[in-house]
């Protein structure tokens, strides 16, 4: 048993344990993106963009275009979500069940809206030979305007 108790975060997943669950190797970059993402036990939501940025402000170097493929790689494994705005920005949610989204049109910033207050009563009906794979709901929020 290790049990640290100047640490009261028991529940903070450990990055590679985090990997482990998907079952997937955890290589030096996988484990590097992964403490960013999940480290600290919080949710978060990023671009391959924006993760790069923070991969360079920790000082280490991962091509942003390896930051875009284990972002994918992370969502076909279960561990994150995709959440698309404007039909091409790619956003990557740590948070996996299904939830409502604030998009800030100002700073392009998603966040989770709460889900309590969200009621859908009914759907389109998909056409012949579909079937609906997922709703994805993306409140845009800009700046109230003062009158
Ligand atoms: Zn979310």
């Amino acid at each position: 048993m290790n049990v640290d108790h100047h640490n009261d975060r028991t529940d903070t997943p450990d990055a590679t344990d985090w990997l482990g669950q998907a079952g997937l190797r955890p290589t030096r970059q996988r484990v590097l993106l992964a403490e960013l993402l999940v480290g600290d036990g919080q949710n978060r939501h990023v671009t391959a963009e924006s993760l790069y940025a923070q991969v360079v402000d920790s000082g280490e170097k991962v091509a942003l275009a390896t930051v875009y493929n284990t972002l994918r790689a992370f969502c076909d494994a279960g561990l994150m979500q995709e959440v698309t705005v404007d039909g091409s920005k790619s956003y990557f949610d740590t948070r996996t069940d299904d939830h409502p989204h604030f998009f800030w049109e100002e700073t392009s910033e998603l966040t989770d809206a709460p889900a309590s207050e969200l009621e859908i009563r009914s759907l389109p009906t998909a056409p012949e030979g579909a079937e609906i794979a997922k709703v994805d709901v993306v409140i845009r929020l800009r700046r109230a305007r003062t009158s």
